[in-house]
């Protein structure tokens, strides 16, 4: 009896000596630190699956969606969004992250779609702004509080995180097998409702309120960078919670869901971000 004990005991000691292992390796490959925040957040997507996947998105939006022949409009998002990428390298490169968007590759359009208020980056830095959201941001300052927010989002890896913990949700102990061979149904479903960038999905993943306020810090200090006052994010966010409720909520807002504490966390980071837009007028 006491043999079997013993032999259990080892069984046991081997057995949890391999999954210390397995969880270190999960933890060395499938984590990555949050700029500005340092927050680890669990990425098991490789990311050339993920770019893979952005890219096969982006393609087929752009080949199902009319893009505006505004060339004023559509020169003004591509303006703002180049600086706000400029932006996001140079801060990237500063504190020695600069890898972290090695592999993007930045492109802004502007999708001719009054009804949809909506943006959104793609991991690889595949953009889109549809013309419904340019009545609340108003003028260029607006549109750099949306892309620098998104930039941060996508900056800080929270469509790998979203997917990494429905994946671990789904399917438990299979999600790393799943995540790792490569373009399954699976993964490219959620990826579809993380961006929402399909016509057919119907359910859109929202950002978690972690999230949401992680973009906003990451997004002011982009902005701020890039040249536009960050302070105008407030009346921005103003702006779009008016309109909550009023009908059906704006897409922008069903997916980035404003945290009734978004407007109070806005103001405690701009100390942070305000520096970098007067050096700027400088
Ligand atoms: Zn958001």
């Amino acid at each position: 009896m006491m043999k079997v004990y013993e032999h259990l005991r080892h069984a046991w000691r081997y057995l949890g000596g391999l999954i210390a292992a397995i969880l270190l390796l999960f933890q060395f490959q499938g984590c990555a630190e949050v700029p500005i925040t340092h927050r680890k957040g669990l990425h098991l997507v490789p990311e050339t699956e993920l770019l893979s996947m952005s890219l096969q998105q982006y393609d087929e939006v752009l080949k199902t969606s009319k893009l505006s022949t505004d060339t004023q409009r559509v020169e003004m998002v591509r303006r703002v969004g180049n600086r706000i990428a400029k932006a996001a390298e140079a801060f990237l490169a500063e504190i020695g992250q600069q890898n972290k968007i090695k592999n993007y590759k930045w492109e802004f359009n502007l999708i001719e779609d009054n009804k949809t208020v909506n943006a959104w980056v793609m991991p690889g830095g595949r953009a889109a702004v549809y013309t419904g959201i340019l009545p609340y941001t108003q003028n260029e300052t607006g549109l750099a509080v949306v892309l620098g927010h998104e930039v941060g989002h996508a900056l800080a890896d929270h469509g790998n995180e979203r997917m990494s913990d429905a994946l671990v949700a789904q399917m438990g102990g299979m999600a790393l097998s799943v995540a790792l061979s490569s373009q399954t149904q699976q993964t490219q479903q959620l990826f579809m409702t993380v961006y929402g960038a399909g016509a057919t999905v119907g359910f859109l993943l929202p950002y978690s309120r972690l999230h949401e306020s992680e973009a906003d810090r990451i997004g002011l200090t982009l902005m701020a960078r890039a040249g536009y006052d960050p302070r105008q994010a407030i009346p921005f966010w103003e702006r779009m919670n008016k309109q909550e409720g009023k009908s059906r909520p704006p897409q922008f807002l069903s997916t980035h869901p404003a945290p009734e504490t978004r407007i109070a966390d806005i103001k405690n980071y701009l100390p942070e971000a305000l520096p970098y837009y007067q050096r700027s007028l400088k």
